[in-house]
């Protein structure tokens, strides 16, 4: 067995263990689908390798060939497939469709041009570069979030597809792709081609694999701090992120205050018209909060009945602004499943971040806020002016009392 031979051998095994790493992912729900065409298309590479080495047998090699050609193609259009998927982009199955047939036929054409002419050779690679170009251009045109691994992704195929463009001059540098299609794998050209391609193949494919883990993963934590009911975060995810947009906005140098707020009387609620009902309440004050809450913001749900949210650029006056607005709206909102002329109101306490303080002692004087809200016979705002000695200084801001 030649060095070509061997690693068209280990291709063939490789493309093998790949297809069965993305058979494992598609029985998971997040990536299913391009999970799938993934495995046709490095089910269809091991076709492909399958063909190289059935080459030599054929006396007219003609057919193999163009067969290798449009298995491999329909591989990297499979392939496409999938990261379309993946990347919640169309597939451009006509297109890509269309793209094939015309290659198969290109090929088949350029097989009576003379062996080693730059033109047979571009027929062959030049469709293996558009379909890895059409690859990048499906990630890059991806409304979804791109962080460093999908820009790598994208460099790594952008690399694939020039690697094919450069080939045909590889094969000129060695001295041709074999004096016949039999010869193909006795030639060093083989051997140097197989190789960027097992290189590539694999880079590719690991990438792919890194990606669709790291958006399980990031379903999973997402599930993990999302809150059913409220469909906000929950406490351990407010935390998180509160802290994260906090500790960002310290860093510009921007002012960032937090909001809580707790319902008023929630148990009688509860003990007068259900636990149901109750629910929808929650529902309501937590969408009310969404709808409020700007993207930059970052809300939840941190008790049975209490929410919190962190406004970053927002100082103690516009904090205060925000908290009065949401008393006296969510004050005046009717809920379904309660008597038309029935009223929810919560208490919010506000603070804003001092110099030297964390998001602990944040969160404490803003409680103290709420609860002075609440002492003062509720549905009410009260700010938490601070004082270095840390002791929250509470203001009546505003309420009916
Ligand atoms: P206050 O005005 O002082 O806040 O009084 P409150 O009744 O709202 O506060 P308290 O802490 O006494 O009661 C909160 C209640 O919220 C008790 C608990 O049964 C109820 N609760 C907590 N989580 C849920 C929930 O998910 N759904 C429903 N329906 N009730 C809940
Ligand atoms: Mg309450
Ligand atoms: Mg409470």
């Amino acid at each position: 067995m030649g060095g070509a031979e061997f690693i068209l051998a280990i291709n063939l095994l490789v493309a093998g263990l790949l297809a069965a790493a993305f058979m494992t992912v598609s029985f998971y729900d997040v990536g299913r689908a391009s999970a799938r065409w993934l495995v046709f298309g490095y089910l269809l590479g091991m076709v492909y390798f399958a063909v190289e080495f059935a080459i030599p047998v054929f006396d007219n090699a003609r057919p193999a060939v163009v067969a290798g050609f449009a298995v491999f193609l329909g591989a990297t259009i499979a392939f496409n497939g999938g990261l379309a998927h993946k990347y919640g982009v169309a597939p451009p199955w006509v297109p890509m469709l269309v793209f094939l047939f015309a290659a198969i036929a290109a090929v088949y054409f350029a097989e009576d041009l003379p062996r080693q002419s730059l033109a047979r050779m571009m027929a062959y690679q030049l469709p293996y570069a558009a379909m890895q170009f059409v690859g990048v251009g499906i990630v890059w045109s991806s409304r979804q979030r791109r962080d460093r691994l999908d820009h790598l992704l994208m460099a790594v195929l952008a690399a694939s597809a020039l690697q094919f463009v450069s080939k045909p001059f590889i094969a000129h540098a060695l001295g041709g792709w074999g004096a016949n299609p039999q010869a193909y794998l006795q030639s060093n050209y083989a051997l140097v081609s197989q190789s960027l391609g097992t290189v590539f193949g694999m880079a590719i494919a690991l990438l792919i694999l890194v990606i669709l883990v790291r958006d399980v993963l990031a379903e999973v934590t997402l599930k993990s701090e999302t809150d059913t009911l409220s469909r906000l975060l929950n406490r351990g995810g407010f935390e998180r992120h509160a802290e994260i947009a906090m500790r960002d906005a310290v860093r510009k140098g921007i002012p960032v205050a937090l909001v809580i707020a707790d319902l008023d009387h929630f148990k009688s609620i509860n003990d007068s018209f259900g636990h149901a009902s109750g629910d929808r309440v929650i529902e309501a004050f937590a969408g009310f909060l969404r709808d409020a809450a700007a993207d930059h913001h970052v809300a939840g749900r941190i008790g049975g009945e209490e929410f919190a949210i962190i406004l970053p650029g927002t100082n103690l006056a516009a904090a205060r602004l925000f908290a009065e607005g949401a008393r006296s709206a969510f004050g005046a909102l009717p809920i379904d499943c309660l008597p038309a002329d029935h009223r929810c109101t919560a208490s919010f306490g506000v603070a804003e971040l001092r110099l030297a303080e964390g998001f602990i002692d944040l969160m404490r004087r803003a409680d103290e806020a709420l609860y002075q809200a609440k002492g003062s016979g509720r549905d009410r705002v009260r700010i938490s002016m601070g004082s270095k000695a840390g002791v929250a200084t509470p203001d009546r801001i505003s309420g009916r009392g």
